[in-house]
């Protein structure tokens, strides 16, 4: 779907506001202070567009209340195009392209960004979502590097202070990524236990931990990286390390510098796109994987939106308030 396309269905704010109805209330609409499933439109001309009154707790919600877009002064369309933007990217959108293209200041861009990535949080769903023949497992320290020092050799990856984030991925399917404070097994194996299914192949490199850890799996093989094997046969985790290096290219590539205070969301975000892809052959017979279509994507984001709130906080920056974390 390109912009013109999106336009033509949503030409004003009352078609946008439809339109985030019908897929954020894609079960009935819902009360966001109180969950009560029973409500009256309130109309009128004092109304503001799209106010319901619930008859559980009678307060008054619209479709944005208690999302990130809650009291939001920028039209819908502009949060919609926003979306866009960033789903159809294929290695995401910096706050300063995206104040351009919008027309909004880069602090409100920077703002819009972080609530569109609180809504691509995949981890919400608690049950182990990661399963299927093999699941490739890895740990990737991701930040800035220390500045050059003569004859100082600095340390990579592990015992710097660089942020942990492990990756849990399906060959050909979706990936969970947790951060983590160090590769120790405490650390670890909550996560794998929580979002990989037990009937998983795992593959992982040499540390030690995984072997534990597998104990409770179908079963696991390592490749040995500090002997220089990267792959044997089917054995690998190169799906594991090729979302790393997508990491690590949008930090190199568009945001340039990620704080550890905001990682998780920018990790949502890689994620998101990840698990928004299915295989298909292409011609040669060779399964590729795909992006799914555009609107597919926007109603997967926007079913997260509920009682997911992300405001300005006091003295600057964000605050979160979601019931999910
Ligand atoms: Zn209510």
């Amino acid at each position: 779907m390109t912009i013109n396309e999106l336009r033509k269905n949503l030409p004003d704010e009352k078609a946008c506001r439809a339109y985030l109805e019908q897929v954020i209330w894609k079960q009935g609409r819902v009360c966001p202070h109180c969950g009560c499933l029973e409500s009256w439109a309130i109309k009128g001309r004092s109304a503001r567009p799209g106010l319901y009154e619930c008859s559980g707790c009678r307060r008054q919600f619209t479709v944005t209340t208690k999302t990130p877009m809650h009291s939001t002064k920028l039209p819908l369309w502009t949060w919609i195009l926003a979306m866009y933007y960033m789903v159809n990217s294929s290695k995401g959108v910096s706050s300063v392209y995206m104040a351009r293209w919008l027309g909004i200041t880069q602090k409100a861009a920077w703002k819009l960004c972080h609530a569109i990535r609180e809504m691509m949080d995949t981890n919400h769903d608690k049950s182990p979502a990661v399963g299927g023949v093999v699941v490739e497992i890895d740990e990737k320290f991701l930040g800035g590097k220390p500045r050059k020092k003569k004859g100082v050799v600095h340390k990579r990856g592990k015992g710097t202070k660089k942020q942990g984030i492990l990756v849990m991925v399906e060959r050909q399917g979706i990936v969970r990524a947790e951060l983590i404070e160090n590769d120790s097994i405490e650390a670890i194996k909550p996560h794998v236990e929580r979002h990989v299914d037990k009937h998983s192949y795992l593959m992982t490199d040499q540390n030690p931990n995984y072997r534990s850890i597998a104990k409770d799996f179908a079963g696991h093989s390592y490749v040995n990286h500090g002997n220089e094997e990267f792959a044997r046969g089917e054995v690998h985790n190169n799906t594991a390390e090729s979302l790393n290096s997508q990491l690590e290219r949008a930090k190199f590539g568009v945001f340039h510098w990620l704080s550890k205070r905001h990682m998780w969301r920018y990790i949502n975000e890689v994620a998101f796109r990840w698990n928004h892809r299915h295989p298909v052959q292409d011609g040669k017979g060779k399964t590729v994987m795909k992006f799914l279509p555009v609107i597919e994507q926007l109603a997967s984001l926007l079913n997260c939106a509920i009682w997911r709130l992300v405001r300005r906080g006091l003295s600057g920056g964000l605050r979160i308030c979601s019931n999910y974390v």
